[in-house]
Order: structure tokens, then sequence, then C-alpha cells
């Protein structure tokens, strides 16, 4: 099945039920109005030379055009190129130039980001040219640049509600359509950046419509659920599970908001009885942390996702507890999977989703293996490696990385720590770059965040290794303390000591307002490691 039979599929079953809320926009469809929205945004990127296999990028936070654009891409066949909200000039270059992107549709800001000053910086042409026929000496593959914004001050710019209000050429979209693939690439993501520089992960219909499926499946939803989505639409998390998942259940999709405001989502989740609800564990203790959190009438809810990162089991307990969320889910995955590949039932003890992320998804595989590539016994810690279906094509024009990720049998090398038991639940022991090394002690910082996750002041922990020349390297701790509570760093290192090995015990511990995060809310570890080791000498 293409991502466009998926809609086609849900027009038919379901032409009259909610398909989209935007509460923000003031903006609901059905199905039957979200299908026809996609095919006048499809001819009319048609009628600009859009055709079979070119780049469109979309540079946006969760809006309406995001979807609309996700879906009219595929229906002619081009490919989607999700893009980072939070990029800077520097990476938007890199992005679009990597994948040669041939038109962008983009919001004119977010936030404090003016989306609109960066594009003309790198393309300071988009002031004369003609719309359409863009000529930029940084940016030699872009051509067009179609915008949300309704201003008329930039010339060379389209402007995205008039080409959306193309009328519909449907025998001319569905002769295109006809000859879709499902292993045509589709979709290029980028992953996190949460150990460096974002990787272009080429991703098939096949990969992505049978993800989303199996996610949503695995949490029986029905035409009835309505899913709350603050996650990021650019990553695979709000588009494939959230988009994808919902659509081949004919569910409706509540978009809070175009940023994560935990206030919001509240509002959103209360006003629309929404069922299901995904996040990051950073989400969700935002949302459990809010002041007005009893306010809100969360017993709508059910199930719902909390992947991405590992989720301390204190947040897990209170989700179940407070949100009414009964039937949680964790999952597990990465962009280059399209991205789930391990995730509970909502069945499973409370206890395994609590310190688990599940088991494998139907028709895949999986294997542990150590540093010399050999499988090891159940129970011991390997690196995961899935094969399968949802593996993706590679990434964008990177031969050498991506077969250093695929072997040549299909298995993708995740780079993540992991133990299965023997009933198939795996557990993330952490990532195999962030384990350290101190004194010939293997370190796992997961551990110790877990630990130091349960002192009454600490809201946030992310625990990591700086180089030390006794050590190797030495253990170090960032902390974001809860509102109003304080706490010393002896506080925090006495509270270790008593409950972990000498070694383990943090060196550094240091209080920040903040962590630098992705987009996704993952901590990189990097950026801190950097930090430190600066401030260290
Ligand atoms: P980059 O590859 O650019 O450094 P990234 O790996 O964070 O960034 P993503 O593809 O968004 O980019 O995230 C996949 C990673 O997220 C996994 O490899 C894993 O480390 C982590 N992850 C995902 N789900 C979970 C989970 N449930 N528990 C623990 N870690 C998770
Ligand atoms: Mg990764």
């Amino acid at each position: 099945e293409t991502i466009f039979e998926l809609l086609q599929g849900a027009m038919a079953a379901h032409p009259d039920r909610e398909a989209l809320i935007f509460p923000e926009h003031g903006l609901r469809l059905t199905y039957a109005e979200f299908g026809a929205a996609v095919d006048r945004l499809a001819t009319g990127l048609l009628n600009l030379g859009i055709t079979r296999g070119d780049r469109v990028g979309i540079w946006s936070p969760n809006r309406p055009e995001w979807v609309l654009t996700q879906f009219a891409t595929a229906r002619i066949c081009a490919v989607l190129v999700n893009v980072n909200p939070a990029y800077r000039v520097g990476e938007l270059e890199y992005a679009l130039r990597h994948v040669g992107v041939r038109a962008l549709v983009l919001a004119d800001r977010f936030k404090s980001s003016d989306y609109l000053g960066m594009i003309r910086q790198l393309a300071p042409e988009l002031d004369t040219a003609q719309p359409g026929a863009l000529m930029a000496e940084r940016l030699p593959d872009l051509r067009m640049v179609i915008r949300m914004g309704d201003g008329t001050d930039i010339p060379g710019m389209l402007n995205f509600a008039e080409i959306a209000a193309t009328p519909s050429d449907t025998a001319r979209l569905d002769r295109i359509s006809a000859v879709l693939s499902p292993d045509d690439a589709i979709n290029i993501q980028f992953t996190s950046g949460t150990t460096g520089l974002p990787k272009g992960a080429t991703l098939s219909h096949r990969n992505i419509v049978n993800n989303g499926h199996f996610v949503t499946r695995t949490m029986g939803f029905t035409p009835e659920d309505r899913l709350c989505i603050p996650v990021p639409l650019y990553h695979c998390f709000g588009m494939v599970m959230g988009v994808l998942g919902s659509v081949s259940k004919g569910a409706t999709m509540v978009f809070p908001g175009e940023g994560f405001d935990p206030e919001q989502v509240l509002t959103a989740i209360a006003a629309e009885r929404c069922t299901a609800l995904y996040g990051v564990p950073t989400m969700f203790s935002a949302m459990l942390d809010t002041e007005r959190f009893h306010h809100h009438d969360l017993s709508s809810l059910r199930t719902g996702i909390m992947a991405g990162a590992p989720c301390p089991i204190e947040v897990m307990k209170r989700v179940v507890s407070q949100m009414h969320m009964a039937e949680v889910t964790i999952a597990y995955g990465m962009t280059e999977t399209s991205p789930v590949s391990f995730q509970s039932h909502t069945d499973d003890p409370l206890e395994k989703r609590v310190t688990t992320v599940g088991r494998i998804h139907p028709h895949l595989e999986v294997k542990l293996i150590d540093g010399e590539g050999q499988t090891v016994p159940v129970g011991t810690t390997g690196q995961l490696c899935t094969r399968g279906y949802s593996v993706m094509k590679g990434y964008w024009n990177e031969p050498k990385k991506t077969a250093e990720s695929v072997d040549a049998e299909g298995w993708m090398q995740t780079g993540d720590l992991a133990v299965i038991d023997d009933e198939g639940f795996c557990n993330i022991v952490g990532r195999v770059k962030d384990m350290l090394i101190r004194g010939g002690e293997n370190i796992y910082p997961r551990e110790i965040e877990e630990y130091l996750f349960q002192h009454p002041a600490v809201q946030l922990v992310q625990v990591f290794g700086v180089p030390d020349e006794k050590y190797g390297e030495e253990v170090a701790a960032w902390i974001v303390l809860k509102p109003g509570i304080s706490a010393t760093e002896e506080d925090i290192r006495s509270f270790a000591k008593g409950l972990m090995a000498h070694y383990k015990v943090p060196r550094y511990v240091r209080f920040r307002p903040e962590l630098p995060m992705t987009v996704t809310g993952k901590a990189q570890k990097f950026v801190m490691r950097d930090a430190m080791i600066e401030e260290l000498g």
C-alpha cells in the first residue's frame, strides 16, 4: 500500500469522520474534506512542474499545511524532506543542499526563529526572482519557495493558500498515483541530532505505511479513537506513528499547538475528549508538573505512547495513575527503522511496561551483538540490531555511512545497547556511544540517571562521561531542579553514595536552568560534555 492508498481507504470507509483538528487554527476537516484538500494541493504542485522523485522540503511547526503537504507530495510521488523546525541558517543550508531540495514549503516563523529571514539570507535572489524560477548561488537545486504566510512583499515567493486552492484534476492525479510503487522513496527524514550532525534517512511507502499500521494496532485503535499529537510532525513520531497510524485506522488527530506547551496540551485533551496521547518522557513530566494539572479532566484518556528516550519509572507510574492512561505503551525506535521496532502491549503487566520497551513488532527480526559482531547469549547486554520491512533504503547519497549502519544481510545496527529477557521483553541500557569506562569499569549513565531521579529535588538529570587523566573517564551529572526546591552538589553526591557503588557516584554535579535539547525533546549529551570539558580546562 502507498501513503495515498492509505488515505483513500480512510476516505472510503469514514468520509464523515473527523480527520484533523487544529484548535489553534480553528480548523476541523473530515476525511472527505481532507482528501479533497490534498487533491487540490497536489494538482497545484503538479502545475508548478513538481514531478516524481523531486524533493520537496517542509520547514514548519505543526500546522495544517504540514499534513496536507505530506499527502499531496505522496500523491504525485515527490519525496518529502522533513526539515527540523529548530534549524538555523547553516543547518538549513546543509539539509537543503545535501538532498537537493527543489521546492521548499515554509512557515514565516516559529517562536523566535525567523524562517523567512533565514531563507532570504541563503537565497537573496528571492527578492528579484520570478516566482518558481529561482536560481540561487548557495542553493543550486532550489527553484521555488512556497510561503504559508500571506504577505506579498517578497516577489520570488509563491503562496501556499493559492496553490492549495487549485481546482483538482483528479484524472491526472490518478494516472500518476497508479504507477506509484510501495518501494519508491517517499520521504527523507533527518535523525534528531542527539549525538551529532543529523543524518537523512531515505524511507519508502512500504517502510512507513506498515510501521504506522502496527503502532496503532498494538494499542487497539478504532475509528472512535482521538489521538492528541503534541510531538513534532517533522519527526517520525508525529508523521508516521501519529498521522499514518491514525489514518490507517480512520481515527481523529488533534494537534494542540505549533510548539509544545503543557497547559495547551492538557486543555486540548479535555476539550476534544482525546483517548490517546503521544509524547517523549520530558513532555509527560512537564504536563504532570504544571500548576493547573488537577484542573483538567483527562478521564477520556486510555492509551498512548511514550517513546524517543528512556522513561524514568516514577514518571511512568504517574502517567498511569494521574493521567488515566492505564493502557499506555512504551515504544522504542529510530528514524532509520521507520521508526518503531519494539512496543509494549496495552495488557502487558505494568511492571514490564515500566521497566522495558516491550517486545519486537510483527515481521521484524532482532539480535544482540558484542563488539566483534557475535550474537550474545539471552540475558546479556549487546548492541541491538533489527532487520525487516522497516529498515530504511539508506542514508540519502551516503552509501558509505549506510554500509556502516546496515550490513549486507540487511541488519540495522542501532547503536543502542540492550538486554532481552527470555520472554522477549527488551530493556534499553543506553547508547553504545554514551557508555563510559572509568578505571576499567563499564558504566551505563542511564542507570545512574534512574537513581538520581529518585531525589525529591530533581526534575531532570543527565549523566555523561568526561575525559579524566587518572581514570580515563569521570562521571558528570547535569541536573535541573524542581521549581522552588533547592539542593547542593553535596546533597546530590551523598544521596548517590547511599544508592550506588562508589565508582558510579558523579564526580561533577552541575545545576542548570535547562538542558541542551533537540526539538524532539532529547538531551544532547555531546553538548554537555563539550561544555564540561571547557569548564574543566
Ligand atoms: P542522532 O542519530 O542524530 O544522534 P537520535 O538517534 O536521537 O539522533 P532518532 O532517530 O530520533 O535520532 O532517535 C532514535 C534513538 O532514540 C534510538 O537510537 C535510542 O537511542 C533512542 N530511543 C528511542 N526510543 C527509546 C526508548 N523507548 N527508550 C530509550 N531510548 C530510546
Ligand atoms: Mg540515531
